[in-house]
């Protein structure tokens, strides 16, 4: 009972669109005839500014009042000597001066502007305005941004503007880098870098805890009391048990020779053995 009555709902809901559609489509196709005039010798379908047919070159036969509506919508006036002329004509086609740009078009180009990175024309509204007055799209200061954070160059990010270094504040950036993971991103390496840049901490060094911790200034040797990651703060490594400070940074260095030894970018100077 209910099934079947739920069935013929959506059933007609479906012809109902598609009635819709069909009769959006016809309306298309007469439109379309509106911008066109068929030739009379040749069938073919000409753009209503041609005068002759593109094919057979014949006569084209006097305009409906829709055609020529049509026709007349695009084109503009001359402004000097009131002459119609045809939509695509840049001067006018009797006293040869300049088209002035209609009011609209003015509207439009003046809420235009052309970002100097990407050369693209782009709304005003989309264009972003950093502090130091600098504008270029959004989506090129977005690419700019996210490239410097996978490039890990989060504590110095400038100004796209080559000749203006400055670097860019923390909520520009942020604003720059729009989606949530890519701000997730820049704020977990920002912290990571500023406890490596102060003695005084240090990043747990567990990969998905973004722990920082703070050296008490008793033993170098520290435990991160999220992850329960040890640490040693005089190295700022992980902790070395039953090494000493010393013996990690000999080992530490032995690795590094040995990845540059079978790097085939670095040799061996056949003078000093270096
Ligand atoms: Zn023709
Ligand atoms: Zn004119
Ligand atoms: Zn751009
Ligand atoms: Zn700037
Ligand atoms: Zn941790
Ligand atoms: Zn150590
Ligand atoms: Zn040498």
């Amino acid at each position: 009972g209910n099934d079947a009555v739920y069935t013929i709902c959506v059933f007609l809901s479906i012809f109902n669109i598609e009635l819709g559609r069909f009769r959006s489509i016809l309306l298309d196709v007469t439109k379309a005839k509106q911008k066109v005039w068929a030739c009379v010798r040749c069938a073919f379908e000409n753009p209503l500014a041609s005068e002759h047919c593109e094919i057979c070159t014949a006569e084209r036969p006097q305009l409906t009042d829709a055609q020529q509506k049509e026709l007349d919508k695009d084109k503009w006036t001359c402004s000097m000597c009131t002459f119609l002329n045809p939509q695509l004509e840049g001067k006018c086609q009797v006293c040869n001066s300049q088209r002035e740009l209609t009011a609209e078009e003015k509207k439009v180009r003046d809420q235009q502007a052309e970002c100097e990175v990407c050369f693209s024309t782009v709304w005003k509204k989309d264009m972003v305005s950093q502090a130091c007055k600098h504008h270029y799209c959004a989506e090129c200061w977005t690419r700019y941004a996210v490239a410097q954070v996978d490039r890990g160059m989060v504590k110095s990010i400038k100004c796209m503007e080559p000749s203006c270094q400055r670097l860019l504040s923390t909520g520009e950036v942020e604003a720059c880098l729009k989606t949530e993971s890519a701000i997730a991103r820049y704020r977990r390496y920002s912290r990571i870098q500023d406890a490596n840049d102060d003695p005084s901490k240090m990043w747990c060094m567990t990969p998905d805890c973004d722990n920082v911790l703070t050296f008490d200034g008793r033993q170098s040797k520290m435990q991160c009391h999220k992850c329960g990651q040890q640490v040693c703060f005089k190295c700022k490594t992980k902790w070395h048990a039953g090494i000493t400070c010393e013996e990690i940074r000999m080992r530490e260095e032995q690795k590094f020779d040995r990845i540059i030894m079978n790097d085939p970018r670095y040799r061996r100077c056949g003078r000093c053995n270096i």
